[in-house]
């Protein structure tokens, strides 16, 4: 008897399922029929329902239909969990609508208070002129009021309306932009625009500022986007890095692989390819999955972005903030088609400007004057031609840099280091633009101190260059390396010649990724004890500039002489630029390559930004190459007799890496990876997912895709 009831006690037994489906049955009656409480809807659902495109105005008037990039991003602004979004966006990718719909969502759904601010008070005026003024009438209406003799008028920057939202427009760049304002919403547009910078003025992160309009809430939200523009000075890239990084996963129609869509390169098996006619314009353009190779057609474009998801790349600094990525080929607007993108590609045709644009617009990403790359030996070795004269006839000053070596075996006995020290020696020739010579290069073998050594070198720094029309130059200031075990010795062969501008350098340690103001320190560092000094050097500074010199092609391009050996350019090409997931940028040598070239002509250019600090006469190469008569680029020659030509061709100025980009070799005749022909011919083998379909679900209206995320 008492072991039955401690059994009846558990209700494991019971189904309820019927009971539960009763209660659900009559919550929902009472809520349709007897309450009549209208369903929530989540911000894809309302926007869907309420905003209309008017005939005319897009590719696709009617209800607006949020696409499978932006459905997630809609959705975030309900997510109790998230309070910064920042999205990184190209154009051509449906934003502004987009950005309207949240803006209304919040405005009259769910009344809460936004603060909306564009670059400048004109931008931000010309928004609401064209983009919300007109929804007064319409989405707005029932919101608005009529202010009565005694309650504050609305202005056009200020609105106030009956459900207790509110409104707020901003221009960014005034100094007092985001003062007084208390705000639930701040979303902020077109970001990598002059007017978000900060100034002096302005007393600190725009940005900062304007999340701090938040604080009185504890839902607060920030709403950020922009197409990136540069780099090093992009505030949407810098929110970005901070965020988790989202990228836009899709699936082969084909083989079912789930890849992010990127542009590629001849380099990649994967990518964008395209066919072009004689006239050089694109007749088909498809996109090689990164799974299997197959074909992906421009008509797979919209089940593959309606069945997308996006993905976190990143951990981000603080959770609660989502990054999100925009390029253009997601998009299905009518210019963001796939051969439209491809011509625009050919377009560039070595074209930094256009390069640019492309990266900004179409991939959503900041330009970058490295890109990233890794510096090409064979590319810079086209770069050696035969001079006139031993100075090429635009150099304005000579400058040298000495990079020192205890030992090349990696032995560090003092028996035979003697024999195996060494240091190079690079000379080179600045033009009015900076542009780098090399002169010569040579290895001087011997310990630092050593009387034999030392004189060997000082015959190579003090030997008088000569140009074509017998113009003497002496090296104006030389940079040498204190690195390693020769730092006394060094510092000593410096003071005996400070005179002549020799200085001991040595690498500044800055934090991972930060550069220094300047690349030559205004003031030495000194030793008490010895009396010597020395100059601590931002090495990573003076790499970004080599670097963007070696890059460069065409009348920008450095130059080196032909009788420079072969290895020289392997060795110049030692490091590479790496960029780590928090977008910090340093030097990293690659490879085997002890890289003393490269070290010489980074030391170079340290030695002359110390010239051009302690010089009146070289402050400004510019100036000194007026008062010297020297003209402004390398007059054409023959590179293979340094000739003098009359008429040589023009070429345009772009990086080496550019040109080699936009040559169109990812035209048709890019072999595509296995079975790729094949399934170009034959009906897909997997039927690409179907477009997801609302449907209907305990009385209210869920899209399925929305749910998903
Ligand atoms: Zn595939």
């Amino acid at each position: 008897m008492f072991e039955v009831l401690q059994n009846e006690i558990g209700f494991d037994h019971l189904d309820l399922s019927e009971s539960e489906r009763l209660l659900d049955v009559a919550l929902d009656d009472l809520r349709n029929n007897t309450l009549q409480i209208p369903p929530y809807l989540n911000p894809v659902e309302w926007i869907e329902e309420n905003i209309k495109i008017p005939q005319g105005d897009t590719f696709r008037p009617g209800n607006l239909k949020l696409l499978g990039f932006q459905r997630p991003v809609a959705l975030d602004m309900m997510d109790a969990d998230v309070d910064q979004i920042t999205v990184l966006k190209g154009v051509q990718v449906g934003w502004s609508t987009f950005m309207k719909g949240i803006l209304f969502y919040g405005l009259k759904y769910l009344g809460v208070k936004i603060a909306l601010a564009q670059p400048t008070k004109g931008d931000a005026e010309g928004y609401f002129k064209d983009q919300i003024k007109p929804h007064f009438d319409d989405i707005l209406k029932e919101i608005i009021r009529t202010p009565k003799k005694g309650d504050i008028h609305d202005t056009w920057d200020e609105w106030r309306f009956l459900n207790r939202a509110a409104l707020y427009f901003r221009g960014a760049a005034s100094d007092d932009a985001f003062r007084r304002i208390s705000v639930q919403w701040m979303m902020g547009d077109e970001l990598d625009a002059d007017g978000w910078k900060s100034t002096e003025r302005s007393q600190g992160d725009k940005v900062a500022m304007f999340m701090a309009r938040g604080s009185a809430f504890s839902n607060a939200k920030m709403f950020l986007g922009s197409t990136p523009v540069n780099r090093e000075t992009s505030l949407i890239y810098r929110e970005w890095l901070e965020s988790d990084q989202r990228r836009f996963f899709v699936s082969c129609p084909h083989c079912g692989e789930r890849q992010v869509l990127k542009w590629g390169s001849d380099k990649t098996p994967y990518g964008f390819r395209w066919k072009t006619n004689e006239h050089d314009h694109v007749i088909d353009c498809w996109y090689v999955c990164e799974g299997e190779g197959c074909r992906i057609d421009e008509y797979h474009k919209q089940d593959m972005v309606e069945a997308g998801e996006f993905v976190p790349t990143a951990i981000p600094t603080r959770p609660g903030h989502r990054g999100y990525h925009w390029p253009r080929w997601y998009s299905p607007a009518p210019k963001a088609c796939w051969v439209d993108i491809a011509q625009q590609w050919l377009g560039i045709k070595g074209d930094t400007e256009k390069l640019k644009e492309f990266i900004n617009n179409c991939m959503a990403e900041p330009w970058d004057d490295l890109g990233g790359e890794t510096l090409d030996p064979e590319s810079i070795r086209s770069l050696q031609t035969k001079y006139r004269a031993e100075v090429p006839d635009d150099v304005v000053a000579l400058t040298a840099g000495v990079d020192t070596q205890s030992n090349k075996e990696g032995l560090k006995d003092g028996g035979i280091s003697d024999q195996l020290a060494s240091r190079e020696i690079t000379i080179v020739g600045w033009s009015r633009n900076k542009i780098p010579r090399v002169i010569a290069h040579h290895v001087v073998e011997g310990e630092p101190g050593d009387a034999s050594a030392d004189a060997e070198l000082d015959a190579i720094r003090t030997k008088i260059y000569r140009k074509a029309d017998g113009t003497e130059m002496k090296i104006l200031a030389t940079a040498i390396d204190m690195g390693g075990h020769y730092g006394d010795q060094t510092k000593a062969y410096a003071k005996a010649r400070a005179t002549s501008r020799v200085w001991a350098v040595k690498g500044r340690n800055n934090a991972l990724g930060t550069r220094s103001a300047l690349v030559f320190p205004k003031k030495p560092s000194r030793s008490r004890k010895t009396g010597t000094s020395w100059y601590m050097i931002d090495t990573q500074l003076a790499k970004d500039f080599v670097g963007r010199c070696l890059t460069i092609r065409g009348p920008g391009a450095s130059s080196f002489p032909h009788t420079l050996p072969e290895t020289y350019f392997d060795d110049l090409t030692a490091e590479k630029l790496m960029v780590d997931k928090k977008g910090r940028r340093y030097w990293k040598r690659k490879g085997k390559n002890t890289g003393e070239a490269w070290d010489c002509l980074v030391y170079a250019y340290a030695a002359l930004c110390g010239l051009q600090a302690s010089s009146s006469v070289y402050r400004d190469l510019n100036l000194a190459a007026e008062k010297l008569g020297i003209g402004d680029a390398l007059p054409p020659h023959d590179p293979e007799t340094g000739e003098l030509l009359d008429d040589a061709p023009a070429t345009s100025l772009s990086t080496a890496s550019n040109i080699k980009r936009t040559k169109g070799i990812q035209k048709q005749n890019e072999p595509l990876r296995h079975g790729a022909e094949k399934v170009q011919a034959e009906v897909p083998k997997v039927a690409p997912k179907p477009v997801a379909k609302r449907k209907k679900q305990g009385g209210r209206v869920v899209s399925s895709t929305a749910r998903r995320w």
